[in-house]
């Protein structure tokens, strides 16, 4: 039996089950996949589920906020990608070591191909692990790529471990000077249940041109988006990139190709 599961916290609105669940059906595999709420700085019960994976009572599991940086310490090793990143999202066994690594970058690479090639700018609005992992695959082809985040620090100090990454400042005179193809929200503003919030400045124009990706994909249409759609803006939920990395992870997992496709159609078929 395959056993799968997400930690993070709070997670009762995670898709990830169904996105999981499916995918075994589609693999004709036996197998579950639970939710682990694990509460912000419990780090034994970081510890203790490293361990279930470990003794092989556990398949493989997916990390979430706020875990993706603070369950490294107790993994046995980080693939490139998750340590060049500094966060993991996937979480497998390979000859009894405990490995992190990261299907974000990848997913959301995966998705951005689908719906805007080749940005040659990019605005990254957050400077958490999501930010990183959108930074690291945007980093992979040349392009320039701007970071804001409400503490600037953080900005400055992701340009560090990001190369020509540059960090500006998050206010209505900054971002309304930059000329970009692509905006990232990488923040949670916006999300369920904070649907009025938006990372964009309140009455400051969208880039005229601009496409816009956001990561949040709860509510499917936040208020950043609702904005680029008046605005006549190309704009994308986080949902494939979401679909994406679980289908690499759960290759990963049990060595089965499933399609981001696929596991998004059926997902809606269950919660009709
Ligand atoms: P994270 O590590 O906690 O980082 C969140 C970032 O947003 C931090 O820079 C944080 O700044 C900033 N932020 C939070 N509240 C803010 C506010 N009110 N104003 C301005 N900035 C704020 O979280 P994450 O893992 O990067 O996730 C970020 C978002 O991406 C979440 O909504 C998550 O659900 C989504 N996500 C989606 C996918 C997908 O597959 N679609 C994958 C990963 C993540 P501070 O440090 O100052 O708080």
């Amino acid at each position: 039996m395959i056993r799968l599961g997400l930690i993070g916290y709070p997670l009762e609105h995670s898709l990830s089950p169904a996105l999981h669940t499916a995918a075994l059906n589609a693999s004709g595999l036996w197998g579950q996949y639970l939710l682990y709420p694990v509460p912000p700085e419990d780090a034994k019960g970081l510890r203790d589920l490293v361990h279930l994976l470990r003794r092989g009572e556990l398949t493989g599991l997916n990390v979430t906020i706020p875990h993706k940086q603070a369950i490294i310490p107790f993994l046995d090793t980080l693939s490139t990608r998750a340590k060049a990143i500094g966060a993991v999202n996937t979480l497998y066994v390979r000859d009894g070591w405990v490995i992190g690594d990261n299907t974000d970058a990848a997913g959301f690479r995966v998705d951005l191909r689908a719906f805007m090639p080749a940005p040659a700018s990019a605005l990254i609005l957050g400077a958490g692990g999501a930010a990183r992992a959108v930074i690291y695959a945007l980093k992979e082809r040349d392009g320039c790529v701007h970071v804001a985040a409400r503490k600037v620090e953080q900005a400055i100090a992701l340009g560090r471990g990001f190369p020509g990454t540059r960090p500006v400042e998050w206010s209505p005179e900054a971002l309304g000077a930059l000329d970009v193809d692509l905006i990232v929200n990488a923040t949670p503003l916006g999300m369920f249940p904070q649907v009025d919030s938006c990372p964009w400045p309140e009455g400051l124009p969208l880039p005229h041109g601009a496409a816009i990706y956001d990561l949040v994909y709860n509510p499917a249409e936040t208020r950043l988006l609702r904005l680029a759609h008046a605005a006549g803006l190309r704009a994308r939920n986080g949902l494939g990139m979401l679909a994406e990395q679980a289908a690499l992870a759960f290759e990963l997992w049990t060595g089965r190709k499933v399609q981001a496709g696929l596991l998004l159609d059926q997902t809606a078929q269950t919660a009709r």
